[in-house]
C-alpha cells in the first residue's frame, strides 16, 4: 500500500494527497502533520516506513468538503486519490488484492466548482498569464459558471487587472518573468502560442479560432496556460469553458491596484466586502446579479454608447417601480443557473442542478414573456429578452422527466419522476408489490409462529430476514420449522425462509435495476442540458444583467440619485455629490451628510483643497472619483445632477501616513505610485491626491506636493484633486491658471472647533492644528504649550518669509523642463558630430572631458 501511496504521492507532489481508505480520506507523512495543524485533528501513526512510525491523520468522506474548504482557505491545493475499483473487482483480478486508486482531481482555490466551496456573490477567477511575440496576456477562467476572457495589454498593467479580477489563482510558467506574480507555476511548453491554438481549437471542436474575434499570440500562450493547467487539474477532463471574450485593457477605465485599494471599489481594508463600494450600491437579488455588478463596478466601460444602454435599462426600472419590485419578486426565486450548469459540465452536478436548470429557465421563460411586452424596450432589455426564451424543449423535458425537488445525490434514486418511463415504473411498482408481499409475509408468519413479536427486517449484511426475540426463538430453530437460523444477537435471533428470500430476491433486483434505470436517464437529460449550454449559459447572463439593472434602479431610487450625463469633452460637474459610503456611515450615526459640488473644467482642472484634518478633504475627493467609476459602469450617481467626460484613467493616491498599515516603506511607496501617476496620466484622466508628500520632512515633502501639482497641471492637463495641508501651495495659484483654490468649511465657536464639512471657494484662513488637537482630546496643558511654540514659529516665518519664501522666483515647472531637454539636445548634437575614426587619442581624450563638462 506504502508503495501505491509513494508512487501518487510523487503525481502530485505539491499538493496534500487525500487518500481513500474505505470511509475515510487518509493523510501521511508531512501531508498529516499539516493537515492535522490547520484542519485541528488528531494526528496519529499508521505502520512504518523506514523503520519509523508514519504520521497519519484522516477525515471521514461525507464530511471532506468542509475539511478541502479549509485547507484551500489556507492556501493549500488538495489532490483526492479515490479508489477506482471496487474491493470484488481487486479479487477477481487475483494475486495482489490491493485496491487500485488513482488521483481523480486536484482541487485549487482557482478551480472550486462546488457551491458550498464557493461564495455564490463572488466570482472565482483563475488567472494564467503568458507571454509571446513581444506582447503580454492573461486569460482569465471561472469554471464554476464557464466564464472565460483573455485580455491582450502591456506587462505593467498586469498588476491592476489581477486586481481587476480579484484572482484566487495566478498561474505562469516556470522561469518566466510573471512567476513572482504567480501562485502556481506550471512547465514552459504549456504557455506555448502553438500549442495553445491546438488547445483551443481541441476544446471547442473548430478549426479556426476566428469566430472568436482577434486572438494574438501572448492571448493565445495565456489561454493554453490556463487550459492545460485546468485539463491538469481535473485529470484528463476538458474544462468547461464557454468561448472566450476576448478584449484589450484600453476597453475599460484602466484603474491601478493602489487606486483600487484606497477607493475600496469591491472590497475594503482587510479584503472585506463590508465597507467597499460595491457593498453600498448592492441591492442584487441573486448571486450571479452580484457577481455581475462586482465585475462591472471593477471595470467601468469607456464606450459611451454602451454605458447609455445599460443607463437606459436602470432608468426603465427606476422609473417603473411596479415593474421594479415584480422583476426582483421573480428573480429572487430563481436558483443560480449558471453554477448549475458549471457543475454539470465539471462532471460533478446531480438531479437537484437539473431540477435547479428546469426551474431556472422555466422562471426566465415567463420573464422573457412579461418584458417583451414592454413597448418601445431600451436596446438592452430588445437584446436580453429573446436570450430568457428559447429553451422550450429542455423546460419540457425536464419538467416531465424530474420530481418537483431532485435530491442533491443520485445515489439513491427516487428523482425520475413517475410517468416518464414505462419500463421505470414497472420496476418500481415491482419493487412496491415485493414490499407489500414482505408485509403480507410478515403478517401471515406471525399467524404461523404465534409470535406477535416477529418482525421482518432489512440491513446490509443479511438483506431481508426474519427477527424473533431471543426467548420465543426455539420453537423456529426446529429443523422442520421452516425457517433457517442465520445470527443471533444478544436479546434476538434471526432466521431466513425461502419464501422471504424469493420475494426480497425480486425487491432489491427491481431496485437495482429501477437505479440503473435512473442513472442513464440521469446521464442523457444531462447530456441533453450541456447540448444547449452555450444558450443556457447566455440565459444565465441575461439574469444577471437584469437583476444588475433592477438593483441599481432601487438603489437610486432609495439615495435620490441621479442619472449622469455623459459628453465628449473633458468636464466634470457635479452637483449635491455625496460619498455612498461615508453617507451611510454619518447617517448611521444620526448625522446628516453635506453634499458638495463639483466643477472641473478646462479652466479649472485642479482643485487645490486645503482646511482642517477630519474637515472632509478626503471624503470628497474620493466621492468624486466614486461618481466617476458608477457613472462608466453604468450607474445613477449619488447626486443631484452630474455631467462628466469619459475617464479613460483613474488614479487615487493617499500620503503615506495614511497607509501606516500596509507595512512597508511607506514613503517609497507613496513616491513609487506618484510617479506612476505622472508618467501615465492623460488629459482624459482623472486623479486625486490626498495629501501627497506629507511621508517626509516638511521641506521635502512641501517641494515634491509642488513640483507633482506644477507637473499635473502643465504636463498631465488630467482632471485633478488634490488635498494638502501645505498651505504655501495655495501661492500656486497665482502661476497656474488651470488651478482654483478650495477649502473646506470649519469654524470656531465659543472655543470650540466646529466642522462644517462644506466645501468653499478660496484658500483655508488658518490650519485650525491646534483646534483640531483640542478636539481630539490633548490634555489642555499640552495644547496651550503648543501654542506658545506656534507663536514663536510664527514670528520666525514673519521674519524670513516662510517656508515658501523665494518660491515665487522659480520658474515655471514647463520652463524648466524645456530647459533640461534643450541641454540634452546639445550633448546630443555633440555627439553625432564626433568623427571618432578621425581622432588622435588625445583628441578624444579631449572631447570626453568636454562633453561631461556640458552635462
Ligand atoms: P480629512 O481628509 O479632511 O481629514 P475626512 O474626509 O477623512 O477628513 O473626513 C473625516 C470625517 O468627517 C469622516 O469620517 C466623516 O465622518 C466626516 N465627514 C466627512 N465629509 C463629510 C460630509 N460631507 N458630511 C458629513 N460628514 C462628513
Amino acid at each position: 500500500m506504502m508503495a501505491q501511496y509513494l508512487g501518487l504521492k510523487a503525481e502530485a507532489e505539491d499538493c496534500l494527497l487525500f487518500y481513500r481508505m474505505g470511509d475515510f480520506f487518509e493523510l501521511f507523512f508531512d501531508d498529516a502533520r499539516v493537515a492535522a495543524a490547520v484542519l485541528d485533528i488528531a494526528l496519529t501513526a499508521r505502520g512504518e516506513h523506514d523503520g519509523k512510525p508514519i504520521p497519519m491523520c484522516g477525515v471521514p468522506v461525507h464530511a471532506a468538503t468542509a475539511y478541502l474548504q479549509r485547507l484551500i482557505k489556507a492556501g493549500h491545493r488538495v489532490a483526492v486519490a479515490e479508489q477506482v475499483e471496487s474491493p470484488a473487482e481487486a479479487k477477481a483480478r487475483g494475486g495482489k488484492v490491493l485496491v487500485q486508486r488513482a488521483i481523480v482531481r486536484v482541487v485549487t482555490a482557482g478551480t472550486l466548482t462546488e457551491e458550498a466551496l464557493l461564495d455564490s456573490r463572488s466570482d472565482n477567477w483563475c488567472v494564467a498569464i503568458g507571454e509571446a511575440a513581444g506582447g503580454v496576456a492573461i486569460a482569465a477562467a471561472d469554471v464554476s459558471t464557464g466564464r472565460f476572457e483573455i485580455v491582450e495589454l502591456s506587462a505593467d498593467a498586469i498588476g491592476a487587472e489581477l486586481a481587476r479580477l480579484g484572482a484566487a489563482e495566478v498561474v505562469a510558467a516556470e522561469t518566466s518573468a510573471f512567476a513572482e506574480a504567480a501562485t502556481t507555476l506550471r512547465p514552459r511548453g504549456d504557455f506555448d502560442s502553438n500549442a495553445g491554438e491546438a488547445r483551443l481549437k481541441r476544446l471547442y471542436a473548430v478549426a479556426t479560432l476566428d469566430g472568436f474575434g482577434q486572438v494574438g499570440r501572448a492571448g493565445l500562450a495565456a489561454a493554453g496556460g490556463l487550459v492545460a493547467y485546468l485539463e491538469h487539474n481535473a485529470k484528463g477532463a476538458l474544462p468547461f469553458l464557454r468561448p472566450p471574450q476576448v478584449s484589450r485593457a484600453a476597453e475599460a477605465m484602466a484603474i491601478d491596484a493602489a487606486t483600487r485599494e484606497s477607493l475600496e471599489i469591491t472590497c475594503a481594508a482587510g479584503n472585506v466586502r463590508k465597507g467597499s463600494l460595491l457593498d453600498a450600491v448592492d441591492r442584487t437579488v441573486t448571486g450571479a446579479g452580484a457577481r455581475l455588478l462586482a465585475a462591472d463596478l471593477g471595470a467601468p466601460l469607456m464606450e459611451r454608447g454602451r454605458v447609455e444602454a445599460r443607463l437606459d435599462l436602470v432608468r426603465l426600472f427606476h422609473d417603473d417601480q411596479a415593474a421594479r419590485e415584480r422583476l426582483r419578486g421573480t428573480l429572487r426565486a430563481l436558483p443560480d443557473i449558471g453554477r448549475a450548469l458549471g457543475r454539470l459540465a465539471a462532471g460533478r452536478g446531480g438531479p437537484r442542478d437539473l431540477g435547479q436548470l428546469r426551474d431556472g429557465l422555466d422562471g426566465a421563460w415567463h420573464l422573457g414573456e412579461r418584458l417583451g411586452e414592454i413597448a418601445e424596450p431600451p436596446v438592452l432589455l430588445a437584446d436580453l429578452a429573446p436570450q430568457l426564451r428559447g429553451h422550450g424543449a429542455l423546460i419540457d423535458l425536464l419538467k416531465r422527466a424530474l420530481v418537483p425537488s431532485p435530491p442533491i445525490e443520485a445515489s439513491d434514486g427516487g428523482y425520475i419522476a413517475a410517468g416518464y418511463d414505462v419500463a421505470l415504473d414497472d420496476l418500481r411498482d415491482a419493487g412496491a408489490g415485493g414490499r407489500r408481499a414482505i408485509a403480507a409475509l410478515e403478517a401471515e408468519f406471525r399467524t404461523k409462529t404465534g409470535i406477535a413479536a416477529l418482525k421482518i427486517r432489512h440491513n446490509g449484511v443479511l438483506g431481508y430476514h426474519v427477527e424473533v426475540p431471543a426467548r420465543a426463538a426455539d420453537p423456529l430453530m426446529a429443523a422442520d420449522s421452516g425457517f433457517t437460523h442465520r445470527q443471533t444477537l444478544a436479546g434476538v435471533v434471526r432466521f431466513n425462509t425461502p419464501a422471504l428470500h424469493e420475494v426480497a430476491a425480486r425487491v432489491s433486483q427491481s431496485g437495482a435495476h429501477a437505479l440503473a434505470a435512473e442513472a442513464a436517464h440521469l446521464e442523457e437529460l444531462t447530456a441533453a442540458a450541456l447540448a444547449d449550454r452555450e444558450r443556457v449559459a447566455a440565459t444565465a447572463d441575461a439574469l444577471a444583467r437584469l437583476d444588475v439593472a433592477a438593483g441599481l434602479a432601487e438603489r437610486a431610487a432609495e439615495g435620490a440619485w441621479a442619472r449622469p450625463a455623459l459628453v465628449d469633452h473633458a468636464c466634470f460637474e457635479i452637483e449635491g455629490g455625496r460619498h455612498p459610503v461615508v453617507e451611510a456611515a454619518v447617517a448611521k450615526s444620526g448625522d446628516r451628510f453635506v453634499a458638495n459640488d463639483c466643477n472641473l473644467s478646462e479652466s479649472s482642472r485642479l482643485w487645490l483643497v486645503t482646511g482642517p484634518n477630519m474637515g472632509g478633504k478626503s471624503t470628497f475627493l474620493r466621492q468624486n472619483a466614486l461618481i466617476a467609476v458608477l457613472a462608466q459602469a453604468g450607474s445613477y450617481v449619488p447626486a443631484t445632477k452630474a455631467t462628466l467626460g469619459l475617464v479613460d484613467r483613474l488614479f487615487s493616491r493617499v500620503g503615506a501616513s495614511d497607509n501606516l498599515a500596509r507595512g512597508r516603506s511607506t514613503f517609497m511607496v507613496e513616491m513609487v505610485e506618484t510617479a506612476a501617476i505622472l508618467a501615465q496620466a492623460t488629459p482624459r484622466s482623472f486623479v486625486i491626491l490626498d495629501e501627497v508628500g506629507r511621508g517626509t520632512s516638511t521641506y521635502d515633502g512641501l517641494a515634491i506636493a509642488w513640483a507633482v501639482v506644477e507637473a499635473i497641471h502643465e504636463d498631465n492637463r488630467c482632471r485633478c484633486l488634490f488635498a494638502t495641508h501645505y498651505h504655501e501651495l495655495t501661492r500656486l495659484a497665482e502661476r497656474c491658471d488651470a488651478l482654483s483654490l478650495h477649502h473646506v468649511r470649519a469654524r470656531e465657536w465659543k472655543g470650540e472647533l466646529v466642522l462644517l464639512h462644506e466645501l468653499a471657494d478660496g484658500p483655508a484662513d488658518r490650519s485650525y492644528g491646534l483646534a483640531v488637537a483640542r478636539l481630539a482630546g490633548m490634555p489642555p496643558a499640552t495644547v496651550a504649550r503648543a501654542k506658545s511654540v506656534l507663536a514663536k514659529l510664527e514670528a520666525g516665518r514673519a521674519k524670513t518669509g516662510g517656508l515658501a519664501a523665494g518660491l515665487d522666483d522659480l520658474p515655471l515647472f514647463a520652463a524648466v523642463a524645456q530647459v533640461e531637454v534643450e541641454a540634452r539636445d546639445t550633448l546630443r548634437d555633440d555627439l553625432a558630430a564626433l568623427d571618432v575614426d578621425a581622432m588622435s587619442p588625445r583628441e578624444a581624450l579631449e572631447a570626453l572631458y568636454r562633453l561631461k563638462g556640458l552635462a
